[in-house]
């Protein structure tokens, strides 16, 4: 596991800065590495966390996720490819009455408390977890087998040349 990523959260925002890499599915916490849908802990996440304010002066951050994770398929438990493509805006309050105001007048906000120093892997952590489908199924679970039968069938293309040439 990497050490975690502190910033100085009123400095991050105020001053709108960023924080980007990527992490495999092993260097993080436990809850990420464990999960039982996660198939495959080499899986790369690409990550960007950027800091702002906005209209009425609070303090947010934008955290971005991507990357194609192998999820556990729960019908054949089979490997399922899932592309992550995940965008957050986290609004910091300084209090839980606040918190729990903003949240109550907006269902669709996201927020948390405001501490003087944030862990960002702790941030992208949850906010994979979160970003994980909760029951992940290939569409057709024997559609890798179709797809290769196909590619053995004769080319369409081929057929066709084959006829104009018998004229
Ligand atoms: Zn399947």
């Amino acid at each position: 596991m990497l050490d975690p990523i502190l910033i100085d959260t009123a400095k991050f925002t105020q001053e709108g800065l960023s924080h980007s890499g990527e992490t495999t599915l092993a260097q993080l916490d436990a809850r990420v590495f464990t999960h039982e849908l996660l198939a495959d802990t080499g899986d790369t996440v690409h990550y960007r966390i950027r800091g702002g304010t906005d209209r009425w002066q609070r303090p947010f951050l934008d955290i971005a996720l991507s990357g194609v994770l192998q999820l556990v398929c729960q019908r054949c438990l089979k490997p399922v490819p899932f592309v992550l493509e995940d965008h957050a805006h986290v609004v910091l309050f300084a209090d839980e009455a606040r918190l729990d105001e903003a949240m109550a007048a907006d269902e669709t906000l996201e927020g948390m408390l405001y501490s003087a120093e944030i862990d960002l892997r702790t941030l992208l952590e949850d906010q994979l977890l979160m970003a994980i489908p909760f029951a992940p199924r290939h569409e057709d679970c024997n559609n890798a087998t179709l797809a290769r039968v196909n590619q053995d069938q004769p080319n369409p293309f081929a057929k066709l040349a084959g006829l104009k040439s018998d004229r």
